[in-house]
């Protein structure tokens, strides 16, 4: 039996969020290793499992990569069934990729899993749609947070007419607001903050790029959350539509069926 890893997605946090391929690979896993983004709670669909924590949060205890690579090659190469669980995507800002091509380089087998990743789900739960027509043509995911000291390309992001979802931006807001204006973004661009996406303590909190920072702070916002940055973070950007093509879809006869043209 060749080895095998599975790069599992557990969502934002919801445990009703998890994919029904991520429940499938926890049911069969022998080992999990799990990050410290990961809601427990998804843990009841792997009773039989050894559970090792391996989290990193910034500037907090933490497990070195090249630990939790061989952790996972050691348990593989025995033959175990072997879960690396990932708050929201393996793939976005979750060294997925890395992993994923360690483990291969070393003759493991690796089956990535989605999930749903914390930026997504925390504006649908607060009722932004990251697209919007006529509003956000497209969506922009980054993160405030770089080791290489590398920066974004600030004035694309502020001009790009995309909405922006940043990630690992709690403790860079002002460096974030400076960089925005700077790149040409309106003072007053809505902007959402949510705080602990789809659990049952999520909070949000919205203002606009100006008053960002003093709001977060009157607020006490704390990480994990993200940032949702564009016309669509406002209250009213829903209502935007042609009022009078809502009539029409309000006429419709609930009764008359639906007729394949
Ligand atoms: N792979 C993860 C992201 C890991 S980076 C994903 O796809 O969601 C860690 C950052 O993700 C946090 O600093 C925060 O910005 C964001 N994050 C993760 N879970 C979150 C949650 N439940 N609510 C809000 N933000 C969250």
């Amino acid at each position: 039996m060749s080895a095998k890893v599975w790069l599992v997605g557990a969502g934002p946090g919801d445990p009703e969020l998890l994919t029904l391929k991520a429940v499938r690979a926890l049911s069969e896993a022998d080992v999990v290793l799990i990050d410290d983004l990961v809601n427990d709670a998804v843990l009841e669909h792997c009773p039989g499992a050894r559970i090792i924590p391996v989290g990193k949060r910034g500037g907090c205890r933490s497990t070195p990569q090249a630990f939790i690579h061989r952790l996972m090659l050691r348990y593989a190469r025995h033959g175990k069934c072997v879960v690396r669980l990932k708050g929201g995507d393996p793939c976005i800002f979750g060294r997925g990729g890395e992993e994923a091509q360690w483990l291969r380089e070393h003759g493991v087998e690796v089956e990535l899993v989605n999930g749903i990743t914390a930026g997504l789900a925390g504006a649908t739960q607060c009722d932004i749609p990251l697209t919007l027509r006529g509003v956000a043509r497209g969506v922009t995911l980054v993160t405030a947070h770089t080791q290489d000291g590398s920066s974004l390309n600030w004035q694309a992001l502020a001009q790009g007419g995309t909405t922006l979802v940043i990630y690992m931006g709690v403790a860079k807001l002002s460096e974030i607001r400076e960089q925005l204006l700077a790149g040409g973004m309106a003072a007053d661009m809505p902007v959402a903050m949510i705080e602990n996406a789809s659990l049952a303590h999520q909070r949000e909190c919205r203002s606009n790029l100006t008053a960002m920072e003093q709001d977060a702070s009157a607020f006490e916002l704390k990480s994990p959350a993200i940032l949702v940055i564009g016309a669509v973070a406002a209250r009213s950007a829903l209502y935007c539509g042609n009022e009078s093509a809502r009539e029409a879809d309000l006429s419709v006869d609930i009764n008359a069926g639906y007729q394949r043209a």
